[in-house]
């Protein structure tokens, strides 16, 4: 045999190989296949930041006692500052970082809206120059990968214009998405992706339109007839789901302790609503990723005999701008997956340190943590992190909340000085009760249980009896709302 016929019987073999590889890939039933993609949210870009100028008209301003602004002495920082929106430089670091850390190796992007800065009176035109921008960048970014994008409450509100404002988007976006996609966008700025090889389904959402804007009306722009006819369609073809939208069902965790309307941000009967149906689809939905809170959290969503079925990633935002719960170091978040079960597997969350990135004039995007070893979890799914998060109220836990504590103003604060016990019970509330009744008597019953017990008149500082209390608080707090989880661990 001559070597070149060698060559020839051997590439012919290797050709042979690699066919029934594919095949072999093809028809097992398990050709699961690991993937990545990127969520990222809020980046609030605010065209106007400037690190020079007069700083009392800019957002560096600080208020005064009677509400007048006065200026600031701190130098301004080329990638941001806590009291402002996403100069440039930042935006275009974010996008760099994203390329960088992972390449082209991603199946698409998740993009949960409030694109734009914090500008009440901004004109809907200036808005939507803004995000043209944005858009603009992240094609470049990533210009052989579909980017998912939804409607943030910053954003060009088209619930305001009507159709015409859902199709001036839709015009940007149209090369991500196809034209069933278009069509729902147009109608009212939600749409679903078949991923045609694969059983995932992507569900994106118009949350604006469960908010106050939209009144009284029962199903705004039919969204909640869509979802649960997309739903019911992907029980019966056996798909799995993501629920994506930008503003999440339940309350802000960064509310200290107050209980203000503020941070319900869908209305009550919308809240239930999402929630009714969450529980009934839990089998088929396999992740929920949403923004907006600016900050790094999650909930859990209880089947009514209080079993854990499903959970939601909050991903922080790219601005630092302190919202009225707090400010954060801009963050990134990179998911991986199951890309045909659609079963997210871990995350990486990527941070920069906002201050460090301005003394030293170069933003260093660094992995912040892994969340599987963050905090020690076999898994991601909701039983996990309930388990997690009902050791946040056991003393042994305490290393655990303090990790999550850190993660959630991204390192913006580095200890849980400055959340007391009370802090920490609204965070274990808001992740665990997202209906809004369960929520305020989880706060509640801790208060009455603290009363009842007669040791408010001691005049101990409030938040050194709920600390000293917490396990009797968290116990009582189990037995009144969730009855039934006597079989699951909870330390
Ligand atoms: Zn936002
Ligand atoms: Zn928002």
């Amino acid at each position: 045999m001559t070597p070149r016929r060698q060559d020839f019987f051997s590439s012919r073999k290797m050709l042979f190989l690699g066919l029934a590889f594919h095949l072999f890939l093809l028809l097992s039933p398990s050709a699961a296949r690991i993937g990545y993609f990127w969520h990222i949210t809020d980046i609030h870009y605010d065209v106007h930041y400037s690190v020079s100028g007069d700083i009392r008209k800019s957002c560096r301003r600080t208020e005064n006692k009677l509400g007048g602004a006065v200026g600031n002495s701190r130098p301004a920082g080329r990638f941001g500052d806590h009291n402002c929106d996403s100069p440039w430089d930042l935006v275009e670091s974010a996008a760099k970082a994203m390329k960088s850390k992972h390449g082209d190796n991603i199946e698409f992007v998740l993009w949960t809206g409030d694109g734009v800065a914090h500008s009440p009176g901004v004109s809907g035109d200036h808005q939507l120059e803004r995000l043209k921008n944005l858009t603009h960048l992240l094609r470049h970014t990533f210009s052989s990968q579909f980017v998912f994008p939804v409607l943030g409450h910053d954003d060009p509100n088209p619930g305001l214009h009507f159709g015409q404002g859902y199709r001036d988007v839709a015009n940007y976006w149209r090369p991500w998405l196809p034209t069933e996609a278009i069509q729902t966008f147009n109608k009212g700025g939600y749409y679903t992706i078949e991923r045609k090889l694969q059983k995932l389904r992507l569900v994106m959402l118009n949350t604006n339109l469960c908010s106050d804007i939209v009144g009284n009306e029962e199903d705004p722009a039919g969204q909640w007839a869509w979802l649960e006819e997309t739903l019911q369609k992907s029980q019966r073809n056996r798909e799995t789901v993501y629920l994506v939208g930008h503003m999440p069902p339940g309350v802000d965790e960064r509310q200290n302790g107050g209980i203000s309307p503020y941070h319900e941000v869908f209305q009550a009967r919308f809240n239930q609503r999402y929630l009714r149906l969450v529980r009934k689809y839990s089998d088929i939905i396999v992740g929920q990723f949403f923004g907006h809170l600016h900050s790094d959290s999650f909930r859990i969503v209880y089947s009514d005999t209080g079993r854990p079925v499903s959970w939601i990633f909050l991903t922080p935002a790219v601005s630092p701008k302190k919202t009225p719960s707090g400010a954060n170091n801009p963050g990134l978040r990179l998911y991986k997956f199951d890309t045909d079960s659609g079963q997210v597997l871990d995350y990486r969350q990527y941070y920069l340190d906002l201050d460090a990135a301005n003394r030293q004039n170069v933003a260093e995007w660094q992995p912040e943590y892994n969340f599987t070893d963050h905090y020690g979890l076999n898994e991601v799914s909701a039983h996990e992190l309930h388990n997690l998060v009902e050791s946040f109220a056991v003393q042994e836990g305490a290393t655990l909340f303090s990790r999550y504590y850190r993660a959630n103003s991204v390192r913006f604060h580095h200890n849980t000085e400055g959340c007391d016990a009370s802090c920490a019970h609204t965070h274990y509330c808001a992740i665990t009760r997202l209906d809004y009744q369960e929520f305020r008597s989880c706060l509640e019953t801790a208060a009455s249980a603290l009363a009842s017990a007669g040791v408010i008149a001691l005049c101990i500082p409030w938040s050194l009896l709920v600390l000293l209390l917490m396990p009797l608080l968290h116990a009582l707090v189990q037995s009144v709302l969730m009855p039934s989880f006597g079989g699951l661990h909870y330390s």
